[in-house]
């Protein structure tokens, strides 16, 4: 009988004390394949990616080169047709579908593009909604969720529905609502589209400043050159290939640098 805790982060993190560096997530020899009538779409061709445990990292390229599609097979919500996704050094592929939506549901905060509120709830109860799966305790939940609306500086506007709320305001519910149960990873795909210059670019700082106050490792995908600066990594993707060269401190955490064959470009 062990008493040690089980699953992919209590094993990441005895990786971690005996200093393994356990990326936050991995892809090895990704490709994703769409069935669209009797065509077959390729929306990934053999992608290797690492993502380094605490790191900004962004994914850009012009629409259509396969961001979204990239972003839900990190975030697990889809499979890949061929390869591997580690989260936190575990191979997803191995988890059981019911551990896999527990895992997801605990680890990763998505925020989407379209913003994807509840229209029906205030913004403090769309934040606190995800916690329902993971904290029995209602006043705990609505604490908590009021701490994340307070920490993207909407304590004020708690009460209000989205319809109330501007486009900048809302995502910032939606990083609030994805921060809140304290992910590994958090995964924002396009945050940005839907918002002018400068308020996108206040919520791209927003976004760093919660990753450099939580740890929380954060990935966005983005189309607009201007606000990749900022970002820790920069993955370029065209045509569902990694186009940047792999930096050599990633090379050096991806699986298959110990071995495996190598594609990308
Ligand atoms: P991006 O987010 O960079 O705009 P996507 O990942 O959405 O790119 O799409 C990549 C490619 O995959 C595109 O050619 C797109 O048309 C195709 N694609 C995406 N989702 C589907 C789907 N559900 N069915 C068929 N083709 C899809
Ligand atoms: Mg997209």
């Amino acid at each position: 009988m062990t008493l040690a805790p089980t699953g992919p982060l209590a094993q990441a993190s005895r990786q971690a004390l005996a200093g393994v560096v356990v990326p936050a997530a991995e892809l090895v020899q990704v490709s994703k394949h769409y069935a669209l009538g009797q065509t077959d779409v390729t929306a990934l061709y053999g992608v290797n990616l690492s993502i380094e445990a605490g790191s900004f990292t962004v994914i850009s390229g012009p629409s259509g080169s396969g961001k979204t599609t990239l972003l839900n097979v990190l975030g697990c919500l889809h499979q890949p047709t061929h390869g591997k996704v580690y989260i936190g050094g575990t191979d997803v592929a191995t988890l059981p579908d019911r551990a896999l939506s527990a895992f997801r549901a605990r680890h990763i905060g998505f925020v989407f593009q379209h913003f994807n509120l509840l229209p029906v709830l205030s913004a403090l109860e769309n934040v606190e909604y995800p916690l329902q799966l993971i904290e029995p305790h209602a006043d705990v939940r609505r604490e908590r969720a009021m701490e994340a609306l307070k920490s993207v500086g909407l304590g004020q506007l708690a009460l209000r529905r989205p319809a109330e709320l501007s486009g900048g305001q809302r995502q910032r519910v939606a990083i609030a609502r994805a921060l809140v149960k304290q992910p590994t990873l958090v995964i924002a795909d396009e945050p940005t589209a839907n918002l002018d210059q400068k308020t996108g670019a206040e919520l791209i700082a927003l976004m760093r400043e919660m990753q450099h106050r939580s740890g929380t490792t954060f990935v966005f995908s983005s189309h607009d050159p201007q606000l990749l600066a900022d970002a820790d990594e920069r993955v370029h993707i065209v045509d569902g290939r990694v186009v940047e060269p792999v930096t050599a401190s990633r090379a050096a955490n991806l699986h298959l640098a110990k071995g495996a064959s190598h594609e990308h470009g």
